[in-house]
């Protein structure tokens, strides 16, 4: 079998497209020598030799020594060297490469092959001795560590004290003896460590090093970032031996990194820094502060110590150069190593560059424009959860962050303001147009308030899905929930974390995209939503089939939604309405009154605000679909529960303390989410939905009237189970349209529609269908009762269910293809045989979750519905589904 595939001199004998087999900086290395770039050569051992070790004990395969001598034996017929030759030897280096990136894992040995003999050699050839023993120590200090187990600071401590000794600051004070003696001192040590020699023998050293690559992939730290980053242990990881080449060979040699674009910005700028006479690790190490690669980048930063560009300018220019090429190959911005060795340029590295989202966004949108990748590939590149960073402000990247305790990032953003501890503090101090974070320990239903009135929340406990992480998604507010190392002190309105104390009215700053909570007001960056943002949603919107619209019920979450490019409002929850000021008391009356006069009585002070409502959202939406559900929530949820509330309420409404105690015990439910709810409560109470039908159809007549565009109201029924109950609600619904019409002399148009949120509205779809003129599938229900999980407790075992393996992820965030994605497939096709123009769409949480807008393009539904905020993500996760 073949083991070993080498690279260097023009060829190669693997590709880029053979990452499985070469691991990612394998394969790369070869396409960059089949590309003619300056690479060492070098070979890589194959993935399947890392499979087969771990197959059979720990064992090589038997042909492959023999492999890589041969391997190793061209190297040094490319460079003029022998491995393990005393008069002129070839040094290498061993570097571990997975087809993923992985931290956790043996890195890199430079400078493999020196020993007390060829150290010699190599100060001969180089004529530099200073360099050559300075390679021997770091060959010494780094074999030792990540070979033999001996911990870095040993070797540290006895540079440090011989410099201390010798009265030198600087690494590059020491002269050619000091460095040998350094060599002595740290092969005592390592005999001390080890009870035996460091190893001469370069073939030793060698085997020793591709051990330890493998090895590491076994090790810890490996084993658990593959477990939290879904990488299969079989993938193993490959090793790549190349021939050294030297940054560390005088003053015009150099090593350094680069971006090929600004990483964090994503502008075409190349990005990066070097050291002169430095190797690879010394730039990450941060010994010595690295240097500009090009002149605005030194003028920017105010350096004085000089770019490469002016420094080494034929280099400079070759590698721009390169750069150029690499990018126009791989089609992507890439992350570059390079070394010039006596002013030759080296390539050590390329592949695809890490980036922040807003880079991600203007890189694929700039390769699009610039011919590189079509706009279809530049809506596939950018990832849409990743839209939500870019939907808020964030921190400047430039800014400092005084750090004062961590959480967890549950609503993406960032925000700061004075700190205040309750809710109506945080009203009343936005109401003065103060910027406030609202700090709680938890919040409740009772800090909506507060909670919207302020830029961002912070709570001490609670997880992803508490109340204040689910509350400030929806809001689209930047919230850090559980960061425990705070201790908040709310008789004395103060919270302290790592010795620092915070009063009332001070300023912080929480991202909520990361969980930090930084002391002070830190510069942050508005959301950009023209330029790139702006070009890319165009093409995702020509790319995509499936419309998007909006979850809103207010007027400021429908115009943020239309900002966002919502087509139209796919669910109204018109309960929501019912808790404003001036109305619930108007409700509580409604439930409490005695017989259906009474409710008429109540409701008709509702019809007119209500009515308003819908006037507003119609005008807002100008002539978009805009679906209105109708009541929903069992009627307990608008009473108070504690009996302190209870005399409150009694008052304000002119009732009586008993009756209202005695209804509210009459109203109480085992299972409320499965009692009386939904369309049951139109059933029983008809005047209710009457009121609202009426509501609807005046407000359209209205808008139309006053806009000149028609209305076309969808009125939707929830938690229908049976067509029965849907045509008798149907009729009740008509009759109203008909008395509208005809009190004004309007022709409104209106459909009739229901919700599919329960199983057996979903198998029998197509009954429901003769009546139903639409379906919007409800997904929090109907995975709720399809799973017969709770939606609102289920959080305290899913996660641990996930976690376990037993589901792939929350059946609440992503739709479950196999059991509620086979109910909505059914009820789809039910649907349409018995409709062909019935329309469809979603409208759970699911609408706002990229793999689950991938579902509804799958079964072909007409649109999803999400959030404001996620209307952005839900366009580009549609355009992919499309694509
Ligand atoms: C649903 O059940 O999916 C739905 C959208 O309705 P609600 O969340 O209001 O129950
Ligand atoms: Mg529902």
């Amino acid at each position: 079998a073949k083991w070993v595939y080498g690279f260097g001199d023009g060829t190669a004998e693997g590709t880029a497209g053979m990452r499985e087999l070469l691991g990612g900086k394998g394969a790369n290395l070869a396409e960059m020598s089949s590309l003619g770039l300056p690479v060492p050569p070098g070979f890589t051992i194959s993935t399947e030799v890392c499979t087969y070790y771990y197959a059979h004990d720990r064992q090589y395969p038997a042909d492959l020594r023999d492999q890589v001598d041969a391997a190793l034996a061209r190297v040094g017929a490319l460079v003029g060297k022998r491995f393990g030759d005393t008069k002129n030897p070839l040094l290498v280096s061993v570097r571990s490469g997975a087809r993923a990136s992985m931290p956790g894992m043996m890195d890199t040995v430079l400078n493999l092959g020196l020993n007390d003999e060829t150290v010699e050699a190599v100060a001969a050839l180089a004529g530099d001795r200073r360099f050559a023993f300075d390679s021997y120590r770091r060959f010494i200090q780094m074999y030792s560590n990540v070979v033999l187990g001996i911990d870095h600071h040993n070797f540290e401590d006895i540079l440090e004290f011989y410099k201390d000794e010798k009265g030198h600051t600087l690494d590059t004070d020491l002269s050619a003896d000091e460095w040998q003696e350094i060599v002595a001192r740290y092969k005592i040590c390592v005999e001390e460590h080890l009870g035996k020699p460091f190893p001469q023998d370069p073939a030793e050293q060698l085997w020793g090093a591709i051990g330890a690559v493998f090895g590491s992939w076994m090790n810890q730290r490996a084993i658990t970032y593959r477990r939290l980053n879904a990488i299969p242990e079989s993938w193993g990881t490959a090793v790549n031996v190349q021939a050294m080449v030297f940054g560390n060979m005088g003053e015009t040699s150099a090593t350094g990194v680069a971006f090929t674009r600004n990483p964090s910005t994503g502008e075409k700028e190349l990005y990066g820094e070097f050291l002169v006479n430095a190797q690879g690790e010394d730039v990450v190490a941060g010994i010595r502060t690295p240097q500009d690669l090009t002149e605005r980048a030194r003028i920017a930063a105010g350096s004085d110590k000089p770019s490469l560009e002016a420094l080494m300018p034929d280099c400079f220019a070759e590698f721009t150069r390169i750069c150029d090429t690499l990018e126009r190959h791989y089609r992507d911005m890439q992350d570059l190593e390079f070394t010039i060795e006596r002013g030759k340029l080296w390539m050590l590295q390329t592949r695809s560059g890490k980036r922040t989202a807003r880079a991600a966004l203007r890189i694929a949108v700039d390769l699009a424009n610039e011919g590189l990748i079509s706009r279809d590939e530049a809506i596939r590149r950018v990832d849409p959860q990743a839209l939500d960073q870019l939907l808020h402000p964030t921190i400047d990247p430039k800014a400092e962050r005084k750090v004062m305790a961590r959480g967890l990032p549950a609503s993406p953003g960032a925000a700061q303001g004075e700190i205040v501890f309750d809710a109506d503090t945080a009203e009343e101090l936005a109401a003065e147009g103060r910027k406030v974070i609202l700090v709680r320990v938890e919040t409740s239903p009772e800090d909506i308030h507060g909670m919207h009135a302020a830029q961002g929340i912070l709570t001490t406990r609670g997880g992803m899905t508490s109340h204040a992480a689910v509350v400030a998604r929806g809001m689209g507010k930047p919230c850090v929930s559980g960061a425990g190392m705070i201790r908040v002190d709310y008789a004395t309105g103060t919270m302290t974390a790592g010795g620092v104390t915070l009063k009332r009215g001070d300023v912080v700053t929480i991202d909520g995209s990361t969980g930090e909570v930084l002391l002070g007001e830190v510069s942050m960056l508005q959301p950009e939503l023209s330029g790139e943002f702006a070009a890319l949603m165009e093409w995702a919107d020509a790319a995509r089939r499936m419309k998007v619209r909006t979850n809103a019920e207010t007027p400021a979450d429908a115009r943020t939604a239309r900002q966002f490019g919502a087509e139209g409002i796919g669910l109204c929850r018109t309960e929501h309405m019912f808790f404003d000021e001036g109305r619930i008391v108007a409700v509580r009356e409604m439930i409490l009154a005695d017989g259906e006069a009474g409710r008429r009585a109540a409701l008709a002070k509702i019809l007119p605000m209500q009515r308003q409502d819908f006037v507003e959202l119609f005008e807002i939406m100008a002539g978009l679909p805009v679906t209105i559900r109708l009541l929903d929530p069992p009627l307990h949820e608008f009473l108070p529960q504690a009996e302190e509330e209870l005399a409150e309420v009694a008052a304000s409404i002119g009732a009586d303390i008993q009756k209202l105690r005695a209804r509210v015990q009459d109203l109480h439910e085992f299972n409320p989410m499965l009692g009386h709810r939904g369309c049951r409560l139109g059933i029983t109470y008809p005047e209710i939905y009457e009121m609202q039908a009426r509501a609807i159809f005046e407000a359209a007549a209205e808008a139309a009237a006053r806009t000149g565009a028609p209305v076309v109201p969808e009125v939707m029924i929830p938690l229908v189970a049976t067509r029965a109950e849907l045509d008798m609600l149907k009729g009740r619904i008509v009759a109203v349209a008909e008395a509208v019409n005809r009190e004004k002399g309007t022709t409104i148009k209106y459909q009739i529609g229901t919700m599919i949120e329960l199983p057996r509205a979903a198998l029998r779809a197509a009954e429901i269908a003769a009546t139903a003129e639409f379906f919007s599938f409800g997904t929090n229900d109907l995975t709720q009762t399809t799973f017969g999980i709770s939606r609102d407790d289920s959080a305290r075992f899913l996660a641990e269910y996930v976690e376990k393996g037993l589901l792939e992820s929350d059946p609440f965030v992503t739709l479950d293809r196999d059991g509620v994605g086979e109910l909505v497939r059914i009820a789809a096709e039910r649907g349409r045989a018995a409709r062909p123009d019935i329309k469809l769409g979603i409208c759970g949480e699911h609408g706002g979750d990229p793999a689950s807008i991938a579902f509804c393009e799958e079964v072909g539904l007409d649109y999803v519905s999400c959030s404001p905020y996620r209307v952005p993500i839900a366009r580009l996760a549609a355009a992919q589904a499309a694509l």
